[in-house]
């Protein structure tokens, strides 16, 4: 697989800080902000935004989890070897600003079943996307409002998300499967 770097170390963590500023600013501070990641790097993309708000706002970070959507999905079928995530919700989601975050949005139907996963654990006042990739190719009529970099890209591609936490190094990059 011959792979094109896109995106180094420093600017991640440039695309994560602003992140971490808009929904600041679209949220009018952190004032009932949850992030939930979806594993698994969707959870270290939450962690790292949730650092960076608590930096940013000089305060105690926003509540940060993991919402595994395995049960959820659609295509459960196509993919019975799928094993489960821990699904950490820290708190009662009814009332908050739920952030999700994940590291690339290709159809969208991962997040149709994050959706799904969320009504089952209550009423948020608002949902929100926070993806560190948009690759393009919806199915579903989703959109992100917080990227950090759009990747055209043909559906044959790959985009390759490592981060520290799991993979020992940060970097992005785009390949030919
Ligand atoms: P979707 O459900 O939107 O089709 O795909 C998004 C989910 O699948 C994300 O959780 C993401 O981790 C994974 N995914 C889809 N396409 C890619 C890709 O090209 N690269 C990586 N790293 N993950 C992908
Ligand atoms: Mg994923």
């Amino acid at each position: 697989m011959t792979a094109r770097t896109v995106l180094q170390q420093a600017d991640i963590a440039r695309a994560l800080t602003r992140i971490a500023h808009e929904i600041l600013e679209s949220n009018r501070g952190s004032r009932d902000l949850m992030l939930l990641g979806i594993p698994t790097r969707g959870v270290a993309l939450a962690e790292r935004i949730g650092a960076s708000i608590a930096r940013i706002e000089d305060g105690a970070p926003p509540a940060v989890g993991a919402l595994d959507v395995t049960m959820y999905r659609d295509d459960l079928a196509e993919h019975p070897t799928r094993t489960p995530s821990p699904t950490s919700v820290p708190g009662s989601i009814d009332g908050a600003t739920v952030v999700l975050v994940d590291d690339v949005l290709f159809s969208g139907r991962t997040i149709r079943a994050a959706l799904d996963a969320l009504s089952g654990l209550g009423r948020p006042k608002a949902v929100r996307l926070a993806v560190l990739v948009d690759r393009g190719h919806r199915e579903f009529p989703i959109r992100a409002d917080f990227v950090g970099k759009n990747l055209p890209s043909s559906t044959r591609e790959r985009i390759n998300v490592r981060l520290t936490e799991v993979d020992g190094e940060d970097s992005v990059a785009i390949g030919t499967r």
